[in-house]
């Protein structure tokens, strides 16, 4: 779906000034009270301002090699490797302008070099577990529900294999899910010491991955949910990610509380805030350029099949940050139409866990 482009604020006042002309030559009043008349039919869902619904990310850390990535308040398990990445300090020239620095591309896109990317993963690997040699395992995603018990095996593959969810027990693997919107979710069994991470778009959420991908843990390590800590990491927030009636009716179709998925949000378009009754619509919601837009809380989402899958609330950490309305730390597949890096989120059990097994159970 295309959005129009915002107006500016000064061909906005224009905007605004031509209508208050038009209005007083035709003798219409805007309204007696000089405020927007309210919309007449009830709303189906809760009203927000795109400000409102954005939840901005923790200011990321600063590792000696130079890269800047988001650490999950609270995960400091001596075993446990884990965070997201930001677009910043890396070595792509691909999506930044010429005389910016080089940034953070993890994924082997159709602009970036390959061997840039190769790079660009080691000095991940080497700010989050301390050598940039640490074995990582990626996957060629494809918006399913499909999960892979990681070995070292896995590690490094040129054809890395199709599916969507990580999990492993095995110590000194990084385990990678890429995104660029999507919303990745990282799980850690702080008994059974197993790790999990999965890439969760819609369309991923409407298959239940997390969920699923909870289910799987227990049966493939018998992980008990009240063990589980989860982090959410950063992708399209619920104040930039507009989508159209075919989500809407996939979420409905799947989740009794769909519902408090949606919220209606309003346009920034200060002529739309002044004007509603102008820019009223017939069309289906979501599938208008005017009036307000659907937007989905995927974030939300999958906190709700976190807690389905047994997780206490207080073991689920939101990251936040938004990839739209946060171009300065991350790539974001819509924002940039297509043209843009990937992140990762990694998790894994360290090295040295491997020799100290047994001494941090906790
Ligand atoms: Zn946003």
């Amino acid at each position: 779906m295309r959005r129009p482009a915002n107006l500016s604020s000064h061909s906005a006042t224009r905007a605004i000034d031509a209508i208050d002309l038009a209005f007083d030559v035709a003798g219409l009043k805007r309204s007696p009270r000089g405020k927007p008349s309210p919309p007449r039919r009830e709303s189906r869902r809760d009203l927000a301002l795109a400000e409102e619904l954005m939840r901005p990310a923790a200011k990321p850390g600063l590792a000696p090699n130079g890269v800047r990535w988001l650490r999950v308040p609270g995960w400091d398990l001596p075993w446990l490797w884990s965070g997201f990445s930001t677009r910043r300090d890396g070595l792509s020239r691909a999506y930044c302008a010429e005389n910016a620095k080089g940034e953070l591309n993890l994924g082997f896109t159709a602009e970036d070099e390959r061997e840039t990317v190769l790079d660009n993963r080691r000095l991940l690997a080497e700010a989050v577990t301390g050598s940039a040699e640490t074995l990582l395992v990626t996957l060629r995603q494809f918006h399913s529900n499909l999960l892979l018990r990681a070995t070292s095996a896995d590690a490094g593959r040129e054809r890395p294999q199709c599916a969507d969810g990580l999990m492993t027990d095995e110590p000194g693997l990084l385990l990678a899910v890429m995104a660029a919107d999507c919303i990745p979710v990282l799980v850690a069994d702080r008994k059974r010491r197993v790790v999990a991470a999965f890439h969760a778009g819609w369309r991923g959420t409407v298959k239940r991955i997390v969920e699923g991908g909870i289910g799987r843990m227990r049966l493939e390590f018998d992980s008990r949910p009240e063990n589980l800590i989860a982090a959410i990491g950063p992708g399209i927030g619920p104040c930039c990610y507009a989508v159209g009636e075919e989500v809407i009716s996939e979420f409905e179709s799947q989740f009794v509380y769909a519902r408090e998925l949606f919220h209606e949000v309003y346009s920034r378009d200060p002529a739309r805030k002044k004007y509603p009754m102008l820019f009223m619509t017939q069309r289906a919601p979501g599938h208008s350029h005017m009036g307000p837009e659907i937007h989905l809380d995927v974030v939300k989402a999958n906190r709700r099949q976190l807690l389905d899958a047994g997780l206490r609330a207080k073991s689920i950490e939101i990251v936040g940050g938004c990839t739209s309305c946060q171009p300065q730390w991350f790539f974001s597949h819509r924002a940039s139409r297509g043209h843009t890096g990937r992140m990762m989120a990694v998790i894994g059990i360290s090295e040295s866990a491997r020799q100290r097994v047994g001494r941090f159970l906790n």
